[in-house]
């Protein structure tokens, strides 16, 4: 990682921090940026597993695909892992939300759906290769300069040994997980569905479909209630569609493949052609 050199912090993690880096481009006297994300193996007393660690890397390093956040480069050094990732220049889609929910605006409902087949297109990639993403949230969902979003944050990840696998270790963030996690049923491909209905409630209505600070409470409702009706400036037809990904009994729900050719996307995606 030779040359690059630390502009500011651009985020804290969980295990670590996540600074702008840049450095000389090779032409004509610009520069190049990029995003350093150091993991700490051991600290504040929790040890993290490195193998664990490092399957984030080796994971992403697989990957290439325009809506999946690039691994440029990474190495292991003193019990510190560092990702070299390309910069997201927008952020991240959590802030961007907050920030047109205390301007009073909203995130229009063709650019929700965009942002969304952007994802689809990513999860669609993943599943493919047998790989779960398990934290899909809009705080790790990017923003590039051009407006695209990038699926990132690969932490929890985890590739199948066959398509059918069955997983019980629960992982990921509460308040998108999915009913069949809460129940300790052994789960698949339909956990990043749920999560993926979420991010698109939240996208339209500018708070998540399931929210409480209390775990309990949390879990009651992703079990047994609804969410909150969307506003009826979204149309019955995507209403529908994200009610679909919300399917609590997960043999029930939507799948990703059924969800591409769902004429909600053909209809909007049209629209911004
Ligand atoms: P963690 O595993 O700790 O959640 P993330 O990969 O989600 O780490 O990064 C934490 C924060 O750092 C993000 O919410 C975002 O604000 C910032 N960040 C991470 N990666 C990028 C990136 N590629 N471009 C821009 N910002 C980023
Ligand atoms: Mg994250």
């Amino acid at each position: 990682m030779d040359g690059w050199e630390k502009v500011r912090a651009v985020g804290e993690g969980s295990y670590g921090v996540v600074f702008l880096v840049a450095r000389a481009a090779s032409s004509a006297g610009g520069t190049e940026n990029a995003v350093l994300k150091t993991i700490y193996l051991r600290t504040h007393g929790v040890e993290l597993e490195e193998e664990k660690v490092l399957q984030e890397a080796r994971l992403l390093q697989q990957l290439a695909h325009p809506h999946i956040v690039e691994l440029r480069d990474w190495l292991v050094r003193d019990d510190q892992v560092h990702l070299l990732l390309e910069h997201c220049e927008g952020g991240d889609l959590r802030s961007r939300l907050a920030r047109l929910k205390s301007d009073g605006a909203e995130l229009p409902e063709v650019t929700a759906i965009s942002y969304f087949a952007q994802l689809l297109s990513a999860l669609l990639y993943l599943h493919a290769r047998n790989v779960l993403h398990r934290d899909v949230k809009t705080a790790n969902i990017f923003l590039t300069r051009a407006d695209l979003v990038k699926l990132g944050d690969f932490g929890a990840s985890r590739a199948l040994d066959h398509e059918s696998q069955l997983i019980n270790t629960v992982v990921g963030t509460p308040s998108y997980f999915a009913p069949e996690l809460l129940v300790s049923r052994p789960y698949n491909r339909g956990c990043d569905v749920w999560a993926l209905g979420c991010c698109l409630y939240e996208m339209l209505a500018l708070e998540r479909p399931f929210h409480s600070l209390n775990f309990l409470e949390l879990a009651e409702m992703i079990l047994k209630r609804q969410p909150a009706p969307l506003a009826p400036r979204c149309s019955p037809m995507t209403r529908q569609f994200v009610a679909q990904m919300l399917r609590k009994e997960p043999s029930e729900r939507v799948t990703l493949v059924d969800l591409s050719s769902h004429p909600v996307l053909a209809i909007h995606l049209a629209a911004i052609e």
